[in-house]
Parts: structure tokens; C-alpha cells; sequence
């Protein structure tokens, strides 16, 4: 059991599930992490045979209670996904406390949770590779997501300041911003407004698990180790940075 150990926030649908999947298929030992719909995980554990877990990445300590069971139980973690995350949109003037809160706590601070527990044995055992997944609506803005957008663009600065703390213990840290996906969040869209965004995507379509899957594979091999503080972007030509 040499494989490197991959453990995917969110890993249960979506885009994470892609991730979890294509990682499996690269010959990763993945965990999978979600927190409240156990249908899906469980049709997700059936159909992959993909370990999951169940914990809320908003907590710092679930993240820390959690990191130490799948080490437990595969091993320690080499490749962290932080791709868990959540809408609450609504325009400023409409936006509560807890809209904001929700966002910022899941989108972001899941991020620091997570990478806080994993950096330490990182950098102990002089590998690591961590992807973490912003949006184009961190890079640009978007009327009615000031909380998701700011968590997304804050989540981009982390990358950056992070990647350069591990960059001599070999640990990447690079981030991805995938334009609109067809996934249960983007689902929440209504039909209409959909058509328009797609109309401004200059590939035509929405954008897959597998589109950002392919690039998540790719960063967290051995020899992707110049690659870091990096934001990719993979929106179809939707946001050229
Ligand atoms: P989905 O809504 O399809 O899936 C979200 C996943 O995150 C689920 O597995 C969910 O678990 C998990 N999750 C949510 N909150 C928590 C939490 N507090 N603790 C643990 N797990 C949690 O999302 P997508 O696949 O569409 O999005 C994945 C990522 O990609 C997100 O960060 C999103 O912001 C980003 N993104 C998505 C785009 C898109 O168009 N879809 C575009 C740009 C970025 P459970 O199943 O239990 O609810």
C-alpha cells in the first residue's frame, strides 16, 4: 500500500465526487468528506467504494478530530482538495448576518481548518500538495454573492501566502477557479438566468466534474512540484484574468 493518501472536502457530489474519482483512478487512496446529505454519500460510497466521512468543515475542530481519523484509518494525508463550499445569495441590502457567516465560515474557513491540520505532518514528511477551488466569481465579483465572492477571492491570498511559507518543504498549494459546472449548486439556478450565462461562455456549455477533475489530477502529481501560488482558471474563456 504504497499510493499516495487524497482526501476531498465536499467529495461526495459535484465536482469533489469527479475529484475523488479521478484521484481513485490515478491510483490515490482517497477519503471523501461531506456533512448532511447522507443519501448521496452513501450512493456515492456504493457506486465508487470510496471511504466517506461525515464532519463539518466550517469546525476547526471537527477538521481536527476528522484529519486524525482518516489518518487513522488510511494514512497520512498527502493531497488535501479543499473544494467543499455553499451558496447563501442574496444582494447586501437583503443579505443577513447568517448568509454571510454560512459562506465565509464553509467557503473559507474551511480552508484554514483543513490545511491547518494537514500542514504540520506536510511538512514533517517534505511532500504535500493542496488544491484549493475559488470560482470566477471570486475573481470578478457577482451581484448577489459579495459573501461568496469574498470568500473565493480570500481563498486565493491564503494560496498565495501559503504556497510561499511550504514551497522549500515541497508542498504546493495552487488554486483552481472553475467557471459555472453543471452540479446541484449550479441546478439551484433558475433555467432562464442559466441560459443567459451560458450565452456568455465562449465554449458554449457549462463546464463538468471532469473539466476541473483532469487539472486537480494533474496538480497534485510529483512532477507538478514548480507549479505553485498558481490560480487556474477553467470557465470556457468565460473570465480572462
Ligand atoms: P455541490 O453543492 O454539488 O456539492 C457540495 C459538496 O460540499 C457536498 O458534498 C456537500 O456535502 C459538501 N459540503 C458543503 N458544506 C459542507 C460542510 N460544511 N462540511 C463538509 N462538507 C460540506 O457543489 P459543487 O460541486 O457545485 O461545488 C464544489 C466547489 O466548487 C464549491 O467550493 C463551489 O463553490 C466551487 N465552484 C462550483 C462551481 C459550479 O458551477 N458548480 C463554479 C465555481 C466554483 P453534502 O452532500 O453533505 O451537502
Amino acid at each position: 500500500m504504497n499510493a499516495k493518501v487524497a482526501l476531498v472536502t465536499g467529495g461526495t457530489r459535484g465536482l469533489g465526487a469527479a475529484i475523488a474519482i479521478a484521484l481513485r483512478d490515478a491510483g490515490y487512496r482517497v477519503a471523501a468528506v461531506h456533512r448532511s446529505n447522507a443519501d448521496a454519500a452513501r450512493a456515492f460510497k456504493e457506486k465508487t467504494s470510496i471511504p466517506v466521512f461525515c464532519w463539518d468543515v466550517s469546525n476547526f475542530s471537527a477538521c481536527a478530530d476528522g484529519v486524525r481519523q482518516v489518518e487513522n484509518e488510511i494514512g497520512p494525508i498527502d493531497v488535501l482538495i479543499n473544494n467543499a463550499g455553499i451558496t447563501r445569495d442574496a444582494v447586501l441590502h437583503r443579505m443577513s448576518p447568517e448568509q454571510w457567516g454560512d459562506v465565509i465560515g464553509t467557503n473559507l474557513g474551511s480552508v484554514f481548518n483543513m490545511s491547518r491540520n494537514v500542514i504540520e505532518g506536510m511538512r514533517e514528511r517534505g511532500f504535500g500538495r493542496i488544491v484549493n477551488i475559488s470560482s470566477v466569481n471570486g475573481e470578478r465579483g457577482q451581484i448577489g454573492q459579495a459573501n461568496y465572492a469574498a470568500a473565493k477571492a480570500g481563498i486565493l491570498g491564503f494560496t498565495k501566502s501559503l504556497a510561499q511559507e511550504s514551497a522549500r518543504k515541497n508542498i504546493t498549494v495552487n488554486a483552481i477557479a472553475p467557471g459555472y459546472c453543471d452540479t446541484d449548486m449550479v441546478a439551484a439556478v433558475p433555467k432562464d438566468v442559466l441560459e443567459k450565462i451560458v450565452a456568455t461562455i465562449p465554449v458554449g456549455r457549462l463546464g463538468n466534474g471532469g473539466d476541473i477533475a483532469r487539472l486537480v489530477v494533474f496538480l497534485a502529481d510529483d512532477a507538478a512540484g514548480f507549479i505553485t501560488g498558481a490560480t487556474l482558471d477553467i470557465n470556457g474563456g468565460q473570465f480572462m484574468a
